[in-house]
């Protein structure tokens, strides 16, 4: 039995229900928006940069810090939190989330928590749920009847999901191959393919070409989501090929 302030988690199937409701009329309205530990993905970082309309050195100045990941040795962009006021998020008011439209997927997947299982022998992907029950969220008091499916589908999270699977097997991939830290050079690379799309697009011509000619030439200059695949893409062989 978990003691009465642990967070409790319960695998759920795709279609089980449960009940859940989150909107600006639960007691705990916000409460899950500080002292978090919120890191980004590239996807993240790209929807976000675009709401605020912030190129990425900007947003590092007012919102990021980045680190490099002691386990992956990949960059590791996460929100900065407020020291003061709680480690509240910086984009948390009372009225609730103000990039509400482009916040990061782990915002949206909560209260769901997410794993992905590779099989062995046949490389197969599985994925798992489960239900986090924190004592401070209130929502699993609300009667909305939801399922996996169905807050998925709400919370508009296939493009994220898709994207953040794209990173693991990035991460994976690296871990194999590569394990341990990167060269200067290296680090360099992977925080600008994965991250800092303006520097990708005005350097993309000097880069080393990578893995032959399925990478493609690079898109067009305004076409964002497609410079992310493509930065991805080329760090992937940049790392493991190169
Ligand atoms: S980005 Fe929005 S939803 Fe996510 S923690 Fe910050 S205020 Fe809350
Ligand atoms: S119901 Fe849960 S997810 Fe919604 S505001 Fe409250 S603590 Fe956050």
């Amino acid at each position: 039995m978990q003691p009465p302030d642990c967070p409790e988690m319960t695998a759920i199937a795709l279609d089980e229900p449960f009940e859940f409701g989150c909107h600006p009329g639960v007691p705990c309205f916000n409460h899950c928006c500080r002292d978090l530990n919120q890191a980004l993905t590239p996807h993240d970082v790209l929807q976000l940069r675009r709401h605020l309309g912030l190129s990425w050195a900007s947003f590092v100045r007012d919102f990021a810090d980045v680190h490099m990941g002691p386990s992956t040795g990949l960059p590791v962009v996460s929100l900065r939190f407020h020291a003061q006021a709680g480690r509240l998020c910086p984009f948390v008011t009372s009225r609730g989330c103000r990039v509400y439209a482009a916040r990061p997927t782990s915002c949206r997947l909560y209260p769901l928590a997410r794993a992905l299982q590779r099989n062995r022998a046949d490389g197969r992907l599985t994925v798992h749920y489960a239900l986090l029950r924190e004592p401070h969220c209130r929502g699993f008091e609300q009667p909305q009847r939801q399922t996996v499916r169905r807050w998925l589908a709400d919370q508009q999270l296939a493009a994220g999901l898709a994207a953040n699977d794209e990173l693991m097997q990035l991460i994976v991939l690296k871990n194999q191959r590569r394990p341990g830290a990167l060269a200067p050079r290296q680090r360099q690379w992977a925080l600008m393919a994965l991250y800092d799309l303006d520097t990708l697009k005005t350097s993309a011509g000097t880069l080393p070409a990578m893995g032959g000619s399925d990478l493609g030439p690079p898109p067009d200059h305004r076409d964002d989501p497609a410079w992310l695949n493509w930065g991805l893409a080329w760090i992937q062989r940049a790392l493991l090929d190169g």
